[in-house]
């Protein structure tokens, strides 16, 4: 089908790495593999329980299973000519972290799907220092709010930008975060499927803007789910910032 705005068969040359693949992660990797995205790179050393069900993708037989085995075998059949990738690691800890390292260098963008600060402030600083876009997605512990952050390093703020409460000490995300591995594999908060579907709906439609150069990227999006509110934020990068201060846009 003809879209107005750009061409979607370049889609296909696109590499994109997924961190996370819960409630947001999986989503955002079935938006994406039917646009498609050539290659999906999934990492999450989660496995699925059964109280992750109320989220979408997954289904009761996948339950016990890596979920990157099972989200990679059901991307195959939404669409086959889509490669995808599966690293059951965390992206903070031996394997994973080499990995993870690698990935961001060989990938055209990163999406962030987890739930923690601490890994946030990671993937931004290795997003960063390797000039790779990242859309940085979460939802709000009450299960009705969210938000997109687009990460477009020496252009748009940084995720550690504007936040002087962190202080101004050696930025502890340039470092691998010690204790983020839950091993209940259990999130601890509820989110609604419709939010979930709303952030990453929001995630994706961003990072294809950014592939397809088309539109204009908001760099901050918030979004009120009780009172049906989608905020846009043009906030500025911090020329102080420990993490992008010293990158210049080259444009
Ligand atoms: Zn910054």
């Amino acid at each position: 089908m003809e879209f107005p705005f750009a061409d979607f068969s370049e889609l296909k040359e696109k590499r994109i790495l997924i961190v996370g693949v819960g409630g947001l992660g999986a989503v955002s990797a079935e938006i994406l593999t039917r646009c498609g995205v050539g290659k999906m790179v999934l990492m999450d050393y989660d496995t699925i329980e059964e109280a992750n069900l109320n989220r979408l993708i997954y289904d009761t037989s996948q339950v016990g299973m890596k979920k990157v085995d099972a989200l990679k075998a059901h991307l195959r059949k939404a669409n086959p000519e889509v490669t995808g990738v599966g690293h059951p690691f965390d992206i903070t800890d031996g394997k994973g972290y080499d990995l993870f390292v690698e990935e961001v260098g060989k990938s055209d963008a990163v999406l962030g799907c987890v739930d923690t600060f601490q890994v946030r402030l990671f993937m931004n600083s290795q997003c960063v220092k390797s000039g790779k876009p990242l859309i940085d997605g979460g939802a709000s512990t009450d299960g009705v709010n969210g938000s997109v952050h687009v990460v477009i390093p020496g252009k748009t703020p940084c995720f550690r930008c504007n936040r002087p409460v962190l202080g101004e000490a050696p930025p502890v995300e340039m470092q691998r975060p010690e204790g983020t591995r839950d091993t209940t594999g259990v999130c601890h908060f509820t989110s609604l499927p419709t939010t979930m579907g709303i952030i990453s709906s929001l995630q994706c439609q961003e990072v294809l803007k950014l592939l397809l150069n088309f539109g204009h990227t908001a760099p901050y999006l918030m979004y009120h789910g009780l009172e049906g509110v989608l905020e846009r934020y043009d906030w500025e990068r911090d020329p102080d910032c420990p993490v992008c201060g010293d990158i210049t846009d080259e444009e």
